[in-house]
């Protein structure tokens, strides 16, 4: 096989968006997987580009959301009880990073990256010519709540701060936008910075297609089989054997599963979450994803149908399947918007890769020269994928970085 520099293991958004930066500054990269790009957790996503998003996902806060969690009557949560002992660590270290200071710390440490996000896919789906999918319509949060409006007050207070457009908007306002809404909520934010994709799956293919176009090399291989040959990495594919002086590992929620080998442990958890399309009734429509932020869903309109996608499962990342928040939630989704029937029999499952300071790993694997690693992309891989591309590429190339990689690095645990 001719010269590799860089083998990319993982081809979801984030590992196929790594081996087009790179394939983009002249470097020879095979990306590997052992499935089609985009075919796991690159699939299901609400398909929301978030460029607005300042302030991460807080642990549940008072008695009564707590004992609804608890209770198994929350929609936004679920979790399975013989797991507990094992995520209580992680769920300890999440709550402490949920204080409002550490929260903006976070949108300080991530506003670079969610920054570029929109702006870095808009270069991709150019190149790939994949502007089809794209829409630049924003996205929609209503609140059911006062207190929940309420709740949103830094995060409106550091948007106005740092010019991020955003609009308040009353049932009424909502009408303008989104006439197939019910006024079951009394508030709404428009948030006009985030783009959607229609099909999250078939960009990154057309990211992988136009990443093939410059010579890139997409093979099927098993990431476990990465090892050290000499100075090179090493992985086996039913092609042979591909040596190059750098790996990226990009295996989203199945990272761990190749960084035990090299003694590396960092503290990964998944946050699972469910889809299922529906049709709508009669002629309503969605221009844009909504997110029904008491409830703790999001519906977003895709070629597929309407996918509704839930919050967070707390179960062992390949447990069987227990979609209990769809059905808890899908009343309250029904009364939000005119759904019909279900598309498929089944919904789909997949895990978020999540740290408990919500930043993901992007950098140097500490001890192993030239492994370099880009996951725990949490519920913004699809967002931050090319970003993320560019910034790893910059970094494996030498180049200045777009932004400071500091806050990101893997030895900040
Ligand atoms: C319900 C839900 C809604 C979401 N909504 C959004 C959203 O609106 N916006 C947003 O930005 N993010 C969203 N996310 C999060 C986003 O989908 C993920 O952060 C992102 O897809 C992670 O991308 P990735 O490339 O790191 O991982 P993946 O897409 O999972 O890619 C990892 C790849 O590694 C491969 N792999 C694994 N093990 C091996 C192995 N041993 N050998 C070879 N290959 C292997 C897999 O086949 C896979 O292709 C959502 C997630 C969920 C679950």
């Amino acid at each position: 096989m001719a010269r590799t520099d860089a083998l990319v293991l993982g081809a979801g958004i984030v590992g196929t968006s790594i081996a087009l930066h790179l394939a983009k500054r002249g470097l020879a990269v095979a990306l590997v997987d052992r499935r089609g790009p985009g075919e796991e957790t690159s699939y299901g996503n609400a398909g929301v580009i978030e460029g607005n998003t300042l302030l991460p996902h807080p642990f549940p806060r008072g008695l009564s959301a707590l004992l609804r969690v608890a209770l198994k009557r929350a929609t936004e949560a679920n979790y399975h009880l013989s797991f507990l002992p094992r995520i209580a660590p992680w769920l300890i270290a999440y709550r402490s990073q949920s204080a409002l200071a550490r929260r903006m710390a976070f949108a300080e440490d991530m506003r670079p990256l969610f920054a570029r996000a929109l702006p870095e896919h808009e270069a991709l789906i150019a190149e790939a010519g994949a502007g089809r999918y794209l829409r630049k319509t924003g996205w929609l949060k209503v609140y059911r709540s006062d207190a929940s409006f309420a709740d949103t007050a830094p995060e409106r207070e550091l948007a106005s701060k740092l010019g991020l457009p955003h609009q308040v908007l009353d049932p009424a306002g909502v009408q303008a936008f989104e006439p197939a809404l019910a006024p079951v909520f009394r508030h709404a934010i428009y948030w006009s910075e985030a783009g959607s994709l229609s099909n999250p799956l078939a960009v990154t293919k057309a990211y992988a297609a136009r990443f093939a176009a410059l010579s890139g090399l997409v093979l099927k291989g098993d990431a476990r089989s990465l090892h050290r040959n000499g100075a090179q990495w090493r992985i086996e594919t039913p092609e042979g054997p591909v040596d190059a002086p750098a790996a990226v590992l990009a295996l989203g929620p199945w990272t761990p599963d190749v960084l035990g080998a090299f003694g590396l442990r960092l503290p990964l958890a998944v946050k699972r979450g469910y889809h299922r399309h529906f049709r709508p009734r009669g002629n309503a429509g969605l221009s844009r994803p909504v997110v029904d932020a008491d409830i703790g869903y999001c519906v977003a309109p895709m070629e597929q149908g309407l996918r509704l996608t839930t919050g967070a499962e707390f179960a062992a990342r390949d447990a069987p399947p227990t979609p209990a928040q769809l059905d808890r939630l899908l009343p309250a989704a029904r009364a939000l918007f005119p759904l019909g029937d279900p598309v498929e029999a089944v919904p789909w499952l997949g895990s978020r890769p999540c740290f408990a300071d919500s930043r993901p790993v992007i950098g140097p694997a500490p001890g192993q020269a030239g492994l370099w690693l880009a996951f725990g992309h949490a519920h913004w891989g699809l967002t931050l994928g090319p970003a993320t591309g560019r910034l790893v590429a910059e970094l494996i190339a030498g180049a200045t970085p777009f932004c400071d990689p500091k806050p990101y690095r893997a030895d900040r645990f």
